[in-house]
């Protein structure tokens, strides 16, 4: 039965039902984005639905009831642009029928496990479905496929609810912002969709929820050596948005060789982390797109750049070594007005 899908290109074709995710993968996306978007997620109980869990947004704790399923074919060839998820018998139903507050929500979540490389999430509304039995919501592809490009859409099912459906850096502003209903309720003053208030919370708030949470995890380590402390917190910054920043100013690319495996790649520092403040630890103009290799030369400064984006090479390498090391690959970079006080910092610690 040829059902419309994503593409691995983002387009639209007949093709075959994405296998996955499975229950687990569902459950460790959902912890791995929070987490890693400077929220702090944990699972209090996972083994049955609802899953619950506490998500700390920086500004209030949330507590949460998580219904989440694969997004399938909907199984109508006569419509075959439906997607849905199934909605299991049996399933406790405590969550849909729990109030939704600021600080209790419930979530009814669908993933559809796109070959375009981002899985989508659907969100629809709990409340509507507080009476479910063996019951399936649907979505049409179309509004998965939105987005792509949208990072966060807004559609409504085909009894007018509305649903939302978004790539997983939305996810913890969609739980953050979302009340009753699936909508939002505005504080007096303001207009606009849900879609419109995720995206101008996303950047700002994400930069202060890092550091709050770089923070946090500075004081839980306070027993460790400082340089425990510096490799956890350069970690924790390294896999998040300042990496997230320099993927999309480099293009996903090594700004020296090219490399575009992802977990290759470092968001690599100009001025050590340890000597930036809150806003510079987090400014793309000091920071490089750096592999493994090009990193380590780069963060151990055996290797440097003039404002012109010359290579410096330390005098520490001696000719075998550079050879080894192929340092005369490494071709100038572009040096941005933003960058230039970072990299005489650089340089002044060139070994
Ligand atoms: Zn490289």
């Amino acid at each position: 039965m040829p059902y419309n899908q994503i593409t691995a290109t983002g387009t639209i074709a007949p093709g075959h039902d994405p296998v996955g995710p499975t229950g687990k993968e569902i459950r460790d996306l959902i912890e791995t984005t929070l987490n890693s978007d400077g929220f702090t997620f944990s699972w209090s109980a996972r083994r049955h639905q609802p899953y619950e869990g506490t998500l700390d947004t920086g500004a209030s704790i949330i507590n949460l009831y998580i219904y989440a399923w694969r997004i399938g074919n909907g199984g109508r060839a006569n419509l075959p642009s439906e997607k849905r998820i199934q909605i299991q018998q049996g399933v406790d139903n405590v969550g849909f029928l729990r109030p939704i507050t600021a600080t209790n929500k419930t979530l009814l979540l669908g993933v559809y496990d796109s070959p375009s490389g981002t899985p989508i999430f659907a969100a629809w509304d709990a409340t509507a479905n507080a009476t479910h039995t063996q019951k399936s919501c649907q979505v049409q592809v179309e509004d998965l496929q939105a987005a792509i490009t949208e990072n966060i859409h807004q559609c409504t099912d085909s009894r007018g609810n509305i649903i939302y459906t978004f790539l997983p850096d939305s996810l913890g502003d969609y739980i953050d912002l979302v009340s009753a209903g699936n909508t939002f309720v505005f504080p007096v003053g303001t207009t606009g969709t849900l879609v419109a208030k995720v995206k101008a919370a996303t950047l700002p708030t994400r930069k202060k929820r890092t550091i709050k949470s770089t923070q946090k995890v500075l004081q839980q380590i306070q027993n460790l050596s400082s340089t425990e402390k510096e490799v956890i917190t350069k970690q924790r910054v390294g896999q998040g948005l300042f990496k997230d920043l320099l993927i999309n100013k480099y293009h996903g690319k090594c700004a020296l060789c090219g490399i575009k495996t992802e977990q290759m790649l470092i968001g690599s520092h100009i001025k050590s982390w340890k000597d930036s403040s809150d806003a510079e630890k987090l400014d793309e103009n000091n920071g490089l797109l750096l592999c493994a290799h090009h990193d380590a030369l780069f963060d151990k400064h055996l290797i440097s750049f003039e404002d012109t984006g010359n290579l410096i090479v330390s005098t520490t390498l001696n000719a075998s070594e550079q050879a080894e090391l192929h340092i005369s690959a490494i071709p100038p970079i572009t040096v941005t007005p933003g960058m230039k006080p970072y990299l005489a910092d650089h340089r002044s610690k060139l070994k």
